[in-house]
C-alpha cells in the first residue's frame, strides 16, 4: 500500500462530513459567522428544506476583498492566531473550516461590503466553484448594503451518499427552525427573520430574554417561568425555568447556552437541575428552561467537537453547585412549603393545562419580570392557589359515547390469542371498585383485576381507530376554539400535518405568533384537555419521523392513542356499578384485550386453582 496525500478538495469534503450533517448545520455555521461579525439583523431564507437554497443576509462588519478570497480556505480564520487564543475565545467560530467545508459540498455565492465613508464604494461578489484556488477566484463589484450575504445552493450535489441520509423537506425545515429558535434565545439583542419557501416563520425584533422567549417558545411555557439568577466571581447564571407545576415528558424544551453558545444537553447540568427539583416533579417529567451560563473563557473548553455543541468545564463541582443553587433559589421563591403538592397524588395524567382550555386565567402570575435579569436578586412570590385536580369525566360521556355507539361482534378468529378464560364473555360478575382505580371481576375460573383507566383507554382507542379507518370520525366544532401556544418548530410540525389531523377529527389553524387554534375534535372527545393532549403528542414526536401518508401511520396512531388516553376514566375516578358493567362489557369486545394504548397490561388474572394452592387447599 502506498500512502497518498489527499487532495485539498477531498480533505475539505471529509471535514464537511463532520461540520455539515444537514442543511440546518450550514445555517448554524453561517448565523454564527454573522453574529461574530456583530450583525444586529440577520435574515435567513430557505427553499426546499435548505437543500435547494439557503440565503443568509446580515448587517455585520463585512469583509475586504482579500478576506473574502481567503475565507474559502480551510483553517483560514480571523478569530484566532495562536494556541492561547483558544482559551480566551469570545467568538462562536475559530476553527476556520466552516466556509471551506460548506463550499466543498454546495454552490456558494458570497457578497460582502465593509462599512465605508466613501459612498462610491461598492460591495464585491464571488461565485465559488468547488476546488477553485482562492487566488484564482474572480471578484466582481456588486451593489449591497454593509454586511454579508451568502447564498448556498444544491447542498450535497457532489456527495450523493450524504444526500441520501437527508430527511424530507418538512423535517429539514423544522431542524432549521429549531436552530434559529436557539439563536433567537441565546441572542435576544439580535433581530431574526426566517423565511421558509417565501413564508415568514420567525420574525423577532431585538428584545429582552423573557419577551424573546414568548415569541419563540410561546407563552404557555413562559407564563410558568421563574427567573434564574446566580452571581459568582467567575460564573454567572441567568435565564428562566418552569415552576414544578409545569412539566414535560422530555428534555427538548431545555435550552442551554454557555457564553451564548448553544450546547446539547449535558449530564452534569441535567443532574444539577434534577437535584434542585428533587421530588417536586413526577417521575419521567422534566422542567423546561432557558439556562445562560456566563463563565470565564479559560474555565471552559469549547473545542471538544467540530460542531461545537459540547463543552468541557474545568471546575465541574463549582458549575454543579451554582446551577443547583440557581434552580433551588428560583423554586424556593414560589412558597413551596405552603403549596407543595403531594406528588404521590399527582397521577401522570394530571391535566396541568386544563384551565387554559376553558379560558380560565392562569393559576399563578409572575408579576413584572425585570428587563435585565442578569443582576436581579429580588425574591418574588408567585402564588398559585390550587394544584390541578384530576379531570373528571361526565358519566353521560361514558354512557353516550363509548357504551352505546360501539357495537362490535365477537371476533371468533382471534380466539387463539385470547386468554381461555375470557372466551365465555358473559361469564363474569363485577365485584366492585378498589382504590377508585381497579375493577374486581369474578370469572368462571378466577379473579380478574382490571386497571380501569387502561381498559377504558383500550376501548376508546379501538373505537377511534375503527372510525378513523372507515373515515367515520365526526368533527365536533368546539364552542370556543382551543387556542394554545407552542414553540415555532412544534407549531410547524402540527401545521405540516393538518390534513391528517383533520382526518382524525382535529381541525387546526395557524392563529398567528406562536399560537394555533383547534376548531374541532372527534365527536365524544369534547371534554378532553386539548392543549395537554397536543403537548403530550409533541413531547413524543422526536422518537419517530412524523411523515406519513395514511391514517394507520404512526403520527395518526399516536394522536389517536393520546386522544384515547385523555378521554378515558382516570385512576382515582369513582365508577358506579353500571359504569363498571358497561366498561367491562365493552372492553371484553375489544380486538386486543391485553394492553392499553401505550402497551401496558390492562388486567391481571388469578386462577382459582392457584389461589387454592396458595391457601393450601390442593
Ligand atoms: P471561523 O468562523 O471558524 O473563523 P469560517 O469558515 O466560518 O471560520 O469563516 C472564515 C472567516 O470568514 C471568518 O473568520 C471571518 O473572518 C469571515 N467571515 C465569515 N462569514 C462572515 C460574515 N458573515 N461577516 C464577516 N466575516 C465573515
Ligand atoms: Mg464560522
Amino acid at each position: 500500500m502506498t500512502i497518498k496525500l489527499l487532495p485539498v478538495s477531498l480533505q475539505n469534503q471529509i471535514a464537511a462530513g463532520e461540520v455539515v450533517e444537514r442543511p440546518a448545520s450550514i445555517v448554524k455555521e453561517l448565523v454564527e459567522n454573522s453574529i461574530d461579525a456583530n450583525a444586529e439583523n440577520i435574515q435567513i431564507e430557505i427553499e426546499e428544506g435548505g437543500i435547494k437554497k439557503i440565503r443568509i443576509i446580515d448587517d455585520g462588519k463585512g469583509m475586504n476583498p482579500q478576506d473574502a478570497r481567503n475565507c474559502f480556505t480551510r483553517y483560514a480564520t480571523s478569530k484566532i492566531s495562536k494556541v492561547d487564543d483558544l482559551f480566551t475565545l469570545s467568538s462562536f467560530g475559530f476553527r476556520g473550516e466552516a466556509l471551506a467545508s460548506i463550499a466543498s459540498i454546495s454552490h456558494m455565492t458570497l457578497k460582502t461590503k465593509q462599512k465605508s465613508k466613501n459612498k462610491q464604494d461598492t460591495g464585491i461578489e464571488i461565485v465559488y466553484k468547488a476546488n477553485q484556488n482562492p487566488e484564482e477566484l474572480e471578484i466582481t463589484p456588486c451593489s449591497i448594503p454593509t454586511g454579508t450575504e451568502i447564498l448556498i445552493e444544491n447542498v450535497f450535489w457532489n456527495v450523493p451518499a450524504r444526500k441520501k441520509f437527508l430527511k424530507t423537506e418538512n423535517t429539514e425545515s423544522r431542524e432549521i427552525i429549531k436552530i434559529i429558535e436557539n439563536f433567537a434565545l441565546s441572542n435576544p439583542h439580535v433581530a431574526f427573520i426566517l423565511k421558509i419557501n417565501g413564508k415568514e416563520k420567525i420574525s423577532s425584533q431585538k428584545s429582552n430574554l423573557h419577551h424573546r422567549a414568548q415569541q419563540i417558545i410561546g407563552k404557555d411555557i413562559t407564563e410558568h417561568f421563574l427567573p434564574l439568577v446566580y452571581e459568582g466571581l467567575e460564573l454567572q447564571i441567568s435565564g428562566f425555568t418552569t415552576h414544578y407545576n409545569y412539566h414535560r415528558s422530555n428534555r427538548t424544551r431545555q435550552y442551554i447556552f454557555v457564553n451564548n453558545r448553544m450546547i446539547s444537553s449535558d449530564s452534569l447540568i441535567s443532574s444539577a437541575v434534577s437535584q434542585a427539583y428533587e421530588t417536586l416533579l413526577p417521575r419521567g417529567k422534566f422542567p423546561s428552561f432557558i439556562l445562560h451560563i456566563t463563565i470565564r473563557p479559560d474555565e471552559v473548553d469549547v473545542n471538544v467537537h467540530p460542531r461545537k455543541t459540547q463543552v468541557k468545564f474545568l471546575h465541574t463541582a463549582n458549575i454543579f453547585k451554582a446551577i443547583k443553587q440557581a434552580f433551588s433559589t428560583a423554586l424556593s421563591n414560589t412558597h413551596i412549603t405552603q403549596n407543595r403538592p403531594n406528588i404521590s397524588e399527582v397521577s401522570e395524567f394530571t391535566p396541568t393545562l386544563s384551565e387554559k382550555q376553558h379560558n380560565i386565567s392562569s393559576r399563578f402570575s409572575i408579576p413584572n419580570f425585570p428587563k435585565n435579569t442578569q443582576n436581579t436578586h429580588t425574591s418574588r412570590n408567585t402564588h398559585f392557589t390550587t394544584f390541578p385536580q384530576h379531570q373528571s369525566v361526565q358519566p353521560s360521556f361514558i354512557e353516550n359515547t363509548i357504551f352505546n355507539t360501539h357495537n362490535r361482534n365477537d371476533d371468533e378468529n382471534e380466539g387463539e390469542e385470547r386468554e381461555r378464560e375470557l372466551e365465555n364473555r358473559e361469564d363474569w360478575k363485577i365485584i366492585g371498585q378498589v382504590r377508585k382505580s381497579f375493577i374486581i371481576v369474578e370469572e368462571e375460573n378466577g379473579i380478574r383485576i382490571v386497571d380501569q383507566h387502561a381498559a377504558h383507554e383500550r376501548v376508546r382507542l379501538e373505537m377511534l381507530t375503527e372510525k378513523a379507518e372507515k373515515k367515520e370520525i365526526i368533527l365536533q366544532p368546539l364552542l370556543t376554539p382551543c387556542i394554545f401556544s407552542l414553540s415555532q418548530s412544534d407549531k410547524e410540525l402540527l401545521l405540516q400535518q393538518h390534513k391528517y389531523l383533520r382526518d382524525i377529527g382535529f381541525e387546526i389553524e395557524d392563529f398567528g405568533n406562536t399560537e394555533v387554534a383547534i376548531q374541532t375534535v372527534p365527536a365524544g372527545s369534547e371534554h378532553i384537555d386539548i392543549a395537554k393532549l397536543f403537548q403530550e403528542i409533541l413531547d413524543n414526536c422526536d422518537f419517530f419521523e412524523p411523515e406519513f401518508s395514511s391514517i394507520t401511520d404512526s403520527f395518526a396512531k399516536k394522536v389517536l392513542s393520546y386522544a384515547a388516553c385523555r378521554g378515558a376514566k382516570m385512576f382515582g375516578d369513582y365508577m358506579s356499578q353500571s359504569e363498571m358493567e358497561a366498561l367491562i362489557r365493552d372492553w371484553k369486545k375489544c380486538k386486543n384485550l391485553h394492553s392499553c394504548a401505550h402497551g401496558r397490561p390492562v388486567s391481571v388474572f388469578h386462577p382459582f386453582n392457584e389461589i387454592e394452592k396458595k391457601c393450601g387447599r390442593c
